[in-house]
């Protein structure tokens, strides 16, 4: 097999089979087949597409790139859940514990924040002392204590995706469905959870756009969980704003723990229970959803969803008093106020401008090896749909450097849109995709 033969049978729109699929991964992870070829597959794909069999079989060849994990030593199904990635997409830090509490457990490795989207690793670690690096077998067995644990990917699950990633990301080959798709799967399989829970964002804070593209999307990763024997349920929801309030590391960790206490509700509590019931309903604890919500209201009002996430954060090597007192978090050093120009309606909010402001100040990176700085971030005051009085708050900026400070403060202020009358109102959830099929909410 020569890897030009099959770059070109791609570009001309024909379909690769099996074999050709699994002997491009396995001789690309081997450093035989070089980047240049690669991209020019990345591209032909791009263009020419994959159909259903053809990304499940490069879906399975990446996901067998590298280690596995084996959680059967977990009693229990094992639950994944994983956010296609958004702004103030606080989810896991929340709806892992309350899960965990109504006796799903959740043995989760999650990534990084790359861009302007967030990611649970930098978050957890803005908790002081916190490791996402535990061993494997430390990580299993914390989770047959707790029910729960959170570590960053090993180096070695799915090399295939780690190459194939960052020669997308510079080769404009990132937005294609069976790419993302696979890329997305790969590392779930890889992962080990018996079933898995797709929160597929759509909006403009998120990768797929529209509200069609997102379906596709969902519809093509549930395709690929159900040939490989993983139950796998997607919720298509809404990143039109941001979904919660603060954005950057220790201020969203802040408000997952204030979500836990109960001391704040809101449109990021609403996605967790959603996202919650369906995870309840996977692992088998609850035969409906409205079931489901039942436990984890009570999971939450008892406070068993805050235990959880105490115990998780000790027995990772974090200081549990920060869930005391979230003072204890980094804080940054100073503080200034995004206000309102004029009256109005806040009629849309730029996501992915949020993001990147966040960023800029230091919370997100640009590239894989930047430093972040745990304590910057915002905190956002108001909704789409708002109203709001010239001067008022719109967002708090929490700073370290004013330079930097000043610039985010434009791009926060440039992403507020204030108008005359109120926009229409968007759903939260959209729909979800099972194998039995799309339902449009
Ligand atoms: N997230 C991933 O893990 N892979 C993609 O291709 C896009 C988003
Ligand atoms: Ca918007």
């Amino acid at each position: 097999m020569r890897m030009s033969d099959l770059i070109i049978k791609k570009r001309n729109g024909q379909k690769l089979n099996q074999k050709e699929i699994e002997y491009f991964i396995r001789e690309y992870v081997a450093g035989e087949i070089p980047d240049y070829q690669a991209a020019a597959m990345m591209m032909a794909v791009y263009f020419r597409g994959m159909d259903a069999e053809e990304t499940a079989a490069l879906t399975l060849a990446m996901a067998r790139s590298g280690d596995t994990v084996d959680l059967s030593a977990i009693p229990g199904t094992k639950v994944d859940k994983h956010s296609t990635g958004g702004v103030a997409d606080t989810t896991t830090l929340v709806v892992a514990p309350l899960v965990a509490a109504c006796g799903v457990p959740v043995a989760k490795m999650s990534g990084r924040g790359l861009g302007h989207t967030g990611g649970t690793l930098d978050k957890l670690e803005s908790i002081p002392g916190f490791s996402v690096y535990q061993p494997m077998d430390d990580f299993i067995d914390l989770v047959r204590q707790n029910g729960l644990a959170v570590i960053g990917q090993t180096a070695d699950l799915v090399p295939a995706d780690r190459m194939l990633y960052a020669l997308r990301d510079v080769t404009g080959t990132v937005e294609n469905l069976s790419l993302i798709a696979s890329s997305i799967m790969s590392k779930k399989i890889a992962a080990g959870a018996d079933a898995i829970l797709l929160d597929v964002k759509t909006g403009d804070g998120a990768f797929m756009g529209t509200e069609e593209d997102a379906f596709s999307l969902a519809q093509a990763m549930v395709e690929i969980g159900t040939q490989v024997g993983r139950d796998t349920v997607a919720l298509i929801t809404d990143m039109n704003e941001p979904l919660g309030e603060a954005v950057g590391n220790a201020l969203e960790v802040q408000e997952a723990v204030e979500i836990l206490k109960g001391e704040r509700t809101g449109r990021l509590l609403d996605v967790c229970m959603a996202l919650g019931e369906q995870m309840l309903v996977l692992g088998g604890v609850c035969g409906t959803a409205r079931e489901g919500k039942e436990k984890l209201a009570e999971a939450l009002s008892s406070g068993r969803g805050l235990e959880k996430f105490t115990a998780m954060v000790q027995d990772q090597g974090g200081d549990p008093r920060v869930v005391e007192d979230t003072g204890l978090l980094p804080q940054a050093k100073g503080q200034a106020e995004v206000a309102a120009e004029r009256d109005g309606y806040i009629s849309d909010i730029h996501t992915r401008q949020i993001g990147e402001a966040a960023s800029h100040l230091g919370a997100g990176r640009v590239k894989k090896e930047d430093p972040i700085d745990p304590a910057v971030g915002l905190w956002m005051h108001v909704r789409t749909g708002d109203t709001v009085k010239k001067g008022q708050s719109l967002a708090t900026v929490h700073y370290n450097e004013e330079g930097k400070m000043r610039e985010a403060m434009g791009m926060i202020k440039d992403a507020i849109d204030i108008g005359d009358a109120p926009p229409v109102e968007r759903a939260l959830v959209y729909g979800r995709v099972s194998k039995e099929g799309v339902e449009r909410y």
